[in-house]
């Protein structure tokens, strides 16, 4: 594996990272906790629309931020790169794109298929 480029994927893995999670704060302010508001709710229901969709941005939001993690475990690790399904290198270009995937495309693809 080439080292040098190790730096420059933890950068941009750390800035996603700070991104999602400010967003994340954000968006959990936005959230109206469940069971506050009972009673005068009746004509709420676009607010209601809007929290859940918040909430659907927040989970996947949540699973890259857990990727990231990962990504960043996998770095100090010295696996980074590797692809977890066939143990070949991910290209350049796909990390460019998507550094905290896990796969190279072709098994990204593979697994897509499958679904
Ligand atoms: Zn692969």
């Amino acid at each position: 594996m080439d080292a040098n480029h190790l730096p420059r994927y933890k950068r941009l893995l750390l800035v996603k990272h700070d991104e999602l999670s400010a967003a994340r704060d954000e968006t959990t302010a936005l959230v109206p906790r469940a069971g506050e508001s009972e009673g005068d709710l009746m004509d709420c229901a676009s607010a209601d629309t809007e929290a859940e969709l918040q909430v659907r941005l927040r989970q996947s939001d949540g699973r890259v931020l857990k990727a990231i993690e990962n990504a960043l475990a996998r770095i100090r690790a010295g696996s980074f790169r590797v692809c977890e399904a066939c143990q070949q290198l991910i290209s350049q270009t796909r990390l460019e794109a998507v550094p905290w995937t896990r796969l190279c495309r072709e098994c990204k693809e593979r697994e897509q298929s499958a679904a």
